[in-house]
């Protein structure tokens, strides 16, 4: 067994690149109003622990194919580092480092007892078969299971990676450490997963645009929304905000975009995507359009929910939403951000938007530990609540210091996980 820790960069050598860039520089936007210390900012930023391996797996033919697996444990001054597995072609080490600090942020500014961490496997999944998946995840456990545990670092899904997934995840890590299904979250409900898990991210988004519509004196029934991607995310945001009353007049896929001036009927795009393997190709219920035209439409709340770096400044000047949610990590990236901000465009930022899934991933891990199980109703409510006072925290904080959203939610996290650092000692 090749041992994860003989891969791993002293910090030192990290290199910060393009994804890591972007998250540097929100967060020494934040730091510079904080007034922040160099030295503290470096310690802040640099992370904990970066591991690369090796993740050798048998496909079905008998080859072996290697790939590389990564986990960036980015900060745990707060509590156990958290933060989800990513499957995709584009998966590469600076990425996950940006991604791991994302969560530090996320966990931070809704006052999760966590740190961050990110990992993930530089595969396309969908070419692989089920046994295929399986066999690559119980390898990349082998690498990784002495870095990981319920105390330590707690995995959970991301792009590319599912409730079965978590699974094999956990029974790997078992078999060498004993039982403890709080290893890992996102699980199946069946097997000590949260009720409520699969929807939270989405029902997140859902939840947060109804608070900032609000705050900005719009009727959701007045609010024309169009979500670019429809995974896990992107389809429970539609079904949440389409429950809530507001005309979804798009929604998108890798097929195209699917448009409605009058409003989608969200349920019918939900069933068809079921049927259809996940996805929306082929559906006629709407006016079908490139893929791209969804950025660009004229709405007044859009919601990116899939890739990272979708706006830039390459089509910023296009946009034409009056109000950005960002489901997706990253889709906006720093120079956009200058350009949206120039024009006025309110920007709800991922490390808040998105948090609905890591905060529900608390709720399982709490219930795992307590061998209790909540209700969904419960679930909900407690998800409500989070998000609710997270956001108002970071409305608040973006008045007194007439800072942009992003910039006060970084200032809350950063802040907190400063001073969790202070109060521990140690390093400071
Ligand atoms: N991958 C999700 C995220 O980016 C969830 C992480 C978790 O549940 O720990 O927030």
């Amino acid at each position: 067994m090749v041992s994860p820790q003989s891969f791993s960069k002293q910090p030192s050598e990290v290199s910060f690149m393009k994804a890591s860039e972007s998250t540097s520089l929100y967060f020494n936007q934040a730091a510079d109003k904080l007034k922040m210390a160099e030295w503290m900012r470096k310690l802040l930023i640099t992370p904990k622990r970066e591991v690369t391996v090796q993740v050798a797996f048998e496909r079905d033919n008998g080859d072996i194919e290697t790939v590389l697996g990564y986990r960036v444990q980015h900060d745990n001054a707060r509590g156990p580092m958290k933060g989800g597995l990513r499957y995709h072609p584009a998966v590469d080490l600076d990425e996950v480092r940006a991604l791991a600090s994302l969560m530090t942020w996320k966990t931070a500014v809704t006052e999760l007892p966590y740190g961050g961490a990110k990992g993930g496997i530089a595969i396309d999944p969908k070419t692989l078969s089920k046994k295929e998946l399986e066999r690559l995840t119980r390898c990349f456990v082998d690498q990784i299971h002495e870095i990981v545990g319920p105390d330590t670092d707690i995995p959970a899904p991301d792009m590319g990676t599912n409730h079965e997934v978590m699974s094999w995840f956990r029974n790997q890590w078992e078999k060498y450490h004993g039982f403890n299904p709080a290893v890992i979250t996102g699980k199946p409900v069946e097997e000590y997963g949260a009720k409520g898990r699969e929807e939270a991210t989405g029902r997140g988004v859902g939840i947060l645009a109804v608070k900032l519509l609000k705050r900005i004196n719009v009727r959701p029934d007045q609010c024309r929304t169009a979500i670019q991607g429809f995974g896990n995310v992107g389809s429970h945001a539609a079904k949440f905000l389409f429950e809530s009353a507001f005309p979804v007049i798009a929604v998108s896929d890798l097929s195209g975009a699917y448009y409605n001036p009058k409003g989608l009927n969200i349920n019918e795009l939900w069933s068809y995507s079921l049927k259809n393997g996940n996805r929306l190709d082929g559906f006629e219920g709407a006016e079908r359009l490139p893929a791209e035209a969804l950025l660009e439409m004229d709405v007044d709340l859009l919601i990116p929910a899939a890739l990272g770096d979708v706006i830039t400044k390459h089509n910023a000047d296009k946009i034409r939403a009056k109000t950005i949610i960002e489901a997706a990590n990253g889709p906006v990236d720093p120079e956009a951000d200058a350009i949206l901000s120039n024009k006025k465009i309110l920007i709800l930022p991922d490390i808040l938007a998105n948090a609905g899934g890591v905060t529900v991933s608390y709720f399982e891990w709490v219930q795992n530990r307590q061998h209790y199980r909540w209700t969904l109703d419960r679930v909900r409510q407690e998800l409500e609540k989070t998000l609710s006072d997270a956001f108002e925290n970071v409305w608040q904080q973006s008045a007194i210091h007439d800072v942009s959203l992003r910039t006060a939610a970084f200032m809350l996290a950063i802040s907190r996980v400063q001073r969790a650092t202070e109060l521990a000692g140690g390093a400071v």
